[in-house]
């Protein structure tokens, strides 16, 4: 076997393993990923042709073999654009491969001319290849590390690059025509840059989904599927990052625990689905009435829990009351037996927190500041005083349900 046809084969195999990669992705969730899998696909037959050339008719081994490899590339920028959450144009795709295999079998069969052929279909992969590059890069996660949307846009660009060299060359008639593909050299080192294209640029695909399922993970481990706040862990884990800044000199957060009053009563006169609707949109105000620095989050059924970095006991006590007020002017439709709207009033307890303090020990300060906005009335945000601690000792509070039966009674 010649050099050249060995290294396609190499190249073959190497779409074979990247297409099963990328068959066990198939369902993971992620757009583009079906495009990417056909893209494969078609680059691996392409290849397969390519190997064969010579042994079998040019119109398979050159025609079909070009066409199918430009409609792979064309199908992996497809595929990224959806990855990015964009809608390739197919039209532009489609016409762009056409006229690709109407200038091969133009400088084929009637002005046959190898070099002017190289010319096209470097034109070509070069497009598509700065046009993917372009597109993850526009397309790059913000929020998070986007190395490996940098990587494989960078080697696009690479591939792009190589591809106008090698159409210059071509163009300049440096290159010998490697008819038989035994010629080594410069033409093997294109032909090869041209082959591994789709296997390559498929593993910074394969990369980037798993970014892309890992940041999705993330995103519901750490959100409260409900309310859209950050679930009990995500918030324990900030506060805890921000108790730690504290520690090392930052500002003293002030952390706000919030209840929604007699809930129960919701879900039982208006239906659990409205009670649903009374806590989302209780923590859509809340979270619209903060600050970006400020965290909330979702700690138990119709609990809020909101960490105020850098605040005194008086601006959160703002902070807190407005957020009272919020809810006690909001509205919540509800249809039903008696289609209406729902009113509803919450209670909040909050602590500043005091060096060397833990989390767990604030949330029982603010917590027995709430226990006590309940026991005086609700639809009131208390801050804890020392005093609290006492009357807590006298009233024999006894957790969470204490609260409520102590309220109740
Ligand atoms: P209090 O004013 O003392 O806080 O009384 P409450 O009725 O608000 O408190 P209680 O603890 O007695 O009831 C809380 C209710 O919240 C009971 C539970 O069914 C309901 N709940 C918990 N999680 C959800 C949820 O996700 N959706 C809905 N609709 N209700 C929930
Ligand atoms: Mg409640
Ligand atoms: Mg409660």
């Amino acid at each position: 076997m010649s050099d050249p046809i060995a290294l396609l084969a190499v190249t073959t195999l190497l779409s074979v393993m990247m297409l099963g990669i990328v068959w066990s992705l198939r369902r993971c969730g992620q757009p583009g990923v079906t495009l990417w899998l056909y893209s494969n696909l078609t680059a691996m037959g392409a290849l397969m042709l390519f190997t064969l050339r010579g042994t079998i008719p040019d119109v398979l081994g050159i025609v079909v073999a070009n066409g199918a490899l430009a409609w792979a590339l064309a199908l992996f920028y497809a595929g990224t654009l959806r990855f990015c959450g964009r809608a390739p144009p197919w039209r532009l795709l489609a016409a762009c491969t056409l006229a690709v295999v109407a200038g091969i079998v133009t400088w084929r069969y009637v002005f046959p001319d190898f070099n002017t052929r190289v010319v096209i279909v470097s034109a070509f992969h070069a497009w598509f290849c700065a046009a993917t590059g372009v597109a993850l890069v526009r397309g790059r996660p913000r929020a998070h590390a986007a190395s490996h949307h940098l990587a494989t846009a960078g080697f696009a660009f690479f591939l792009a690059a190589a591809h106008v060299l090698r159409g210059i060359l071509s163009a300049l008639s440096v290159m010998d025509d490697p008819a038989t593909l035994v010629s080594p050299g410069l033409n093997a080192i294109f032909l090869v840059l041209g082959a591994i294209a789709c296997p390559a640029l498929t593993m910074g695909a394969v990369l980037m989904i798993h970014d892309a399922m890992v940041r999705r993970l993330e995103a519901i481990a750490n959100t409260d599927f409900l309310t859209g706040v950050l679930s009990r862990k995500a918030f324990e884990d900030e506060a805890a990052r921000e108790l730690a800044r504290a520690a090392r000199g930052g500002g003293p957060p002030v952390l706000l625990i919030v209840d929604i009053d007699h809930f129960k009563l919701v879900n039982d006169t208006f239906g659990h689905a409205t009670g649903d609707a009374v806590l989302a949109g209780f923590a859509r105000l809340a979270a619209a009435s903060l600050r970006a620095t400020d965290r909330i989050g979702r700690i138990g059924g119709e609990e809020f829990v909101v960490l105020l970095p850098g605040s005194s006991l008086d601006e959160a006590g703002h902070a807190a009351e407005r957020i009272r007020a919020q809810a006690e002017a909001s509205r919540v439709g509800h249809a039903g037996g008696q289609a209406g709207v729902v009113r509803y009033t919450v209670s909040g307890g909050y602590a500043a927190w005091q060096p060397g303090e833990t989390l767990a020990q604030l949330t029982a300060r603010a917590d027995t500041a709430l226990y006590m906005a309940k026991l005086s009335g609700r639809n009131r945000m208390l801050p804890y005083t020392a005093g609290h601690r006492a009357q807590m000792a006298a009233g024999g509070r006894n957790g969470r349900d204490g609260r409520s039966r102590a309220a109740a009674g």
